[in-house]
């Protein structure tokens, strides 16, 4: 069987997501969901939903979920497409615009997705590295893609608007900027879109709206780029009940605001309590600090004691960023516990 697989396949180091447990008694601060659930409106929404129309299948195009994010964003219905969450838009990407061989330059650190996607579509990955204070460089050899994880992850800084606008005057392929914590950011690279007609913007509900089960994310760009897309994607890749639970989460922007607004505080307030303990924080404008914990304690023992202690935060096993954990921000009761348990750790001295 194992020579049957593509060669490109059988060698593939998969994505590995961050652990989801069975056991709800864990605190789980790895793969920045949303603490406070989704709006009441999703949950009416699917229960309307919940009935004979089942049998039938979704919008192929999911067209209110296209009226509603044109209408939020202020672009054409043409330049949004929806997925199966941002990471099928972002493989959709590859799919319509990379040729094998073809080189795909990712800012790095970033999204660990785009990597395995280039192995997957058998692309040339060229990790570019931020310089100094967050600046991009262009790429000196031609590629058919960038991206961007903006807010970055797993650090959580953003770039400066002129650092992209320099590189888009320069660079002819495909820019793509992934903004799965934009709405934490609080602005957008969005309004390029109607200068540029190489640059796409992917955003997911699965963050900021708190609909990370229902998979769904979409995209924004020239209609050139959404109709190359629309050719390769599934035809019913966005099932019926996230489509209206979707389009509910959008319309209550009031509650999703506000979930923002209560991240960001507990947020503020927990980057100076982990200071306290002697962590390094980096700034971060996500729902997630990556913080580096003080010398002589290894990122990695700490995680190790936490997991124990029934607390899950992010370490990745990757060069240049194992130094530190990426911690989403969850309810304050959650952060309490964390940083007494941070302290007991520190205390003991048990690293
Ligand atoms: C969470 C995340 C995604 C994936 O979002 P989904 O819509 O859930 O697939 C994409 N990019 C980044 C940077 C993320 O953090």
């Amino acid at each position: 069987m194992k020579n049957l697989v593509k060669e490109s396949v059988a060698k593939l180091k998969p994505y590995v997501p961050g652990f989801q447990p069975k056991d709800s008694s864990y605190i789980k601060l790895n793969t920045n969901e949303n603490p406070f659930g989704p709006s009441p409106l999703v949950f009416e929404s699917i229960k309307k939903e919940l009935s004979e129309n089942l049998r039938l299948y979704p919008d192929p195009v999911c067209s209110e979920l296209r009226e509603k994010v044109a209408e939020l964003y202020g672009v054409s219905y043409e330049m949004v497409v929806f997925g199966n969450g941002s990471d099928e838009i972002l493989s959709l990407i590859m799919k319509a615009f990379v040729e094998k061989g073809e080189r795909v330059c990712a800012y790095t650190p970033c999204y660990s997705l785009y990597k395995v996607l280039c192995a997957i579509y058998e692309a040339e990955f060229l990790p570019i590295p931020y310089g100094s204070s967050f600046s991009l460089s262009c790429p000196d050899v031609f590629a058919k893609l960038i991206f961007l994880t903006n807010p970055n992850s797993p650090f959580g800084f953003c770039v400066k608007k002129e650092e992209v606008f320099r590189v888009l005057r320069r660079f002819p392929g495909l820019f793509v900027v992934d903004e799965a914590y934009g709405d934490f950011w609080g602005d957008t690279f969005i309004d390029f879109v109607k200068e540029f007609p190489n640059i796409f913007i992917v955003r997911t509900l699965s963050k900021s709206y708190s609909l990370a089960s229902l998979r769904v994310g979409f995209g924004i760009g020239n209609k050139k780029i959404v109709e190359a897309i629309d050719k390769v994607r599934d035809s019913y890749n966005v099932n019926r009940i996230s489509q209206v639970a979707a389009f509910a989460a959008l319309c209550d922007q009031e509650y999703k605001n506000e979930c923002i607004r209560r991240i960001v505080e507990v947020r503020d307030w927990f980057v100076s309590e982990i200071e306290k303990l002697g962590f390094y924080v980096y700034p971060s404008q996500a729902n997630f600090v990556f913080v580096v914990p003080p010398d002589g304690f290894s990122a990695k023992e700490i995680y190790k004691k936490l997991f124990e202690k029934k607390i899950i935060v992010r370490f990745f096993e990757e060069e240049g960023i194992d130094h530190g954990l990426r911690i989403s921000v969850g309810k304050k009761e959650e952060m309490e516990i964390l940083l007494s348990s941070l302290r007991e750790i520190l205390d003991g001295h048990s690293v």
